[in-house]
């Protein structure tokens, strides 16, 4: 397992590099030790948060509610095409701020593309709950953080089940 860089470690904040393909062993490896760190902690895990600055985040869709059918995803160089107009509030938490959550709006849909680990580019239409988590880990690859997003503060005692935190 990896361990998680919290805030303010500046790599939280820097714009990650693009990925280039075939991926080397380096890489590969990374992306099995991040599996292997957000299976036991969180929904979603950008590589900058475990301090490498690349445009890598992994989403662990099995423990999400609509995980049974679902597959993990992998997502190198990540770009989101199309946000909707509607947005929802929902409570986020982040392993890089711990015990910090917010209540921020976000679109409700969004269109992503991205490459698999194979280097095949692929297209995902998220909504709800998925759509906040891959927003969520697309900006930390741009060094957007949650703090900065004008979220309401949420006491740690008041959290809603429903909450995310990656
Ligand atoms: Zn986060």
């Amino acid at each position: 397992m990896l361990s998680i860089i919290t805030y303010p470690n500046p790599v939280l904040d820097q714009v990650a590099q693009e990925v280039t393909f075939p991926l080397n062993e380096a890489t590969e490896t990374l992306i099995r030790d991040m599996w292997a760190t957000v299976k036991s902690q969180g929904v979603g895990l950008a590589a900058p948060q475990v301090g490498v600055s690349k445009q890598i985040c992994i989403i662990n869709l099995a423990s999400s509610e609509q995980g049974a059918q679902a597959k993990d995803i992998v997502m190198i160089n990540p770009q989101i095409i199309f946000y909707s107009q509607m947005e929802y509030q929902m409570t986020e938490g982040c392993l890089s701020f711990p015990g910090e959550y917010y209540k921020i709006w976000r679109p409700a849909n969004i269109t992503v593309e991205y490459y698999d680990e194979k280097g095949k580019k692929r297209t995902l239409k998220a909504k709800d709950w998925l759509a906040r988590v891959v927003q969520h880990e697309v900006d930390h690859l741009n060094g957007n953080l949650f703090i900065n997003l004008g979220g309401e503060k949420v006491d740690e005692k008041e959290l809603e089940e429903n909450s995310v935190v990656d």
